[in-house]
């Protein structure tokens, strides 16, 4: 990790300097911020998508403390998974003179005339966890390895099976499983990067066979959950029981994306009878390492989450938010992968960690991201 920084710093300054070296009369976001003191205890606008999960609550948390503790002023808003809440909090910052904008997007396409008005004002935009797409005022990007977290995924709910290994490695079990799958909102250009990140894992086990899917929906627009809703996973995986489980089948995996869909999933499971010593759960998966999964996974319920420190992401992007605001370039570390229909933006990925009963002490409690005590 020390290594990748070093490395992501060394080659932006090599950016920079060949930058200068061409005479690029154009200007940087670095140049277009005022410079210096000149934007101590200005006002950063954080927007965030709701409050509804517990994870983005952290991480309006997280910057808000540490954007305060450099000194800047913040206004932070959630806008409860409503577009047009959203697109007036955005207006607001703008009008309230943010001097930098960090967005973690409902719809990423929905917000390109307040990002136009952004550019107009000079105003920087970090997009934050979620990439913002079709439009070439977004100058930044913060997030985890979201190709790898659908890897993640994929391969937990193989070795729940006992297709792979812990390590890795082949393990003893051969299937054929029968396994369902979601996958996020389809206006959040993540939940695309999950999916494929997932299906570049689990296509030559559904190739030879090793795992089957009955209800034959593996398209991304057929297994995908609007704004990522419990409830609609819940009614979908319902759905998928009394229709294709209906004859005695049984559903032995589920690739899940997200954390509170994995709760809705297992309830739909509960209420049709899976949970008990003779019809145990299928290996569900998940993402975020909220305390209600991970309460589920230490009960045996839930199989996995994937953990992403939303300590470190927001750090990232306070540091990316610091470095602009005074003028310099901020440490990036992929500048290939994150084109969102006009441009690449310049991205900042973090690692992510697959927890399960067997390391969540040591992930999530040695770490301090939860005191044991919150999960008694
Ligand atoms: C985030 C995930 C989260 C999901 C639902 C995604 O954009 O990257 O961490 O599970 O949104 O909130």
């Amino acid at each position: 990790m020390r290594y990748t920084r070093l490395a992501a710093v060394a080659s932006a300054v090599v950016l920079a300097a060949s930058l200068t070296a061409c005479g690029n009369s154009e200007k940087t976001v670095d140049q277009q911020a005022s410079t210096g003191t000149d934007n101590a205890g200005a006002l950063i606008g954080v927007t965030m998508p709701t409050r509804s999960s517990e994870r983005w609550i952290g991480d309006g948390d997280n910057l808000k403390k540490q954007l305060e503790g450099l000194g800047y002023k913040v206004d932070l808003q959630y806008a409860e998974d409503d577009i047009p809440t959203q697109v007036n909090q955005l207006d607001n910052q703008i009008t309230k003179g943010a001097k930098l904008l960090i967005i973690a997007s409902i719809d990423g396409t929905a917000i390109t005339t307040q990002l136009q008005s952004a550019k107009d004002n000079k105003i920087p935009v970090i997009a934050y966890d979620r990439l913002i797409r079709n439009s070439p005022n977004v100058d930044y990007y913060a997030t985890f390895d979201n190709f790898k977290v659908g890897v993640q995924q994929a391969t937990s709910l193989l070795t729940g099976l006992k297709v792979l290994n812990a390590d890795g490695s082949k393990g003893t079990a051969k299937g054929p499983f029968n396994v369902e799958l979601f996958a996020g909102s389809p206006d959040d250009n993540n939940a695309t990067f999950f999916y494929n990140g997932a299906m570049s894992v689990l296509k030559p086990y559904l190739d030879d066979g090793t795992i089957k899917v009955p209800s034959k929906q593996t398209e991304f627009k057929t297994i995908a959950i609007l704004r990522w809703q419990a409830k609609t996973a819940q009614d979908r995986m319902e759905n998928l029981l009394t229709s294709t489980y209906r004859s005695g089948l049984k559903v032995q995996g589920v690739l899940s994306p997200y954390d509170g869909l994995s709760i809705g999933i297992l309830s739909a499971l509960k209420s049709n009878g899976y949970g008990t010593a003779g019809q145990p759960y299928p290996i569900v998966t998940g993402q975020d390492a909220e305390l209600a999964s991970v309460k589920s996974i230490i009960a045996n319920e839930q199989y996995s989450t994937i953990y992403k420190d939303t300590r470190e992401l927001a750090k990232t992007t306070v540091g990316m938010a610091d470095a602009v605001l005074k003028g310099q370039k901020p440490t990036t570390n992929n500048e290939k992968d994150y084109d969102n229909g006009v441009k690449v933006v310049p991205a900042m990925l973090l690692e992510s960690v697959i927890v399960d009963k067997t390391n969540y002490e040591k992930t999530l409690v040695d770490t301090g991201y939860y005191k044991k005590s919150d999960l008694g």
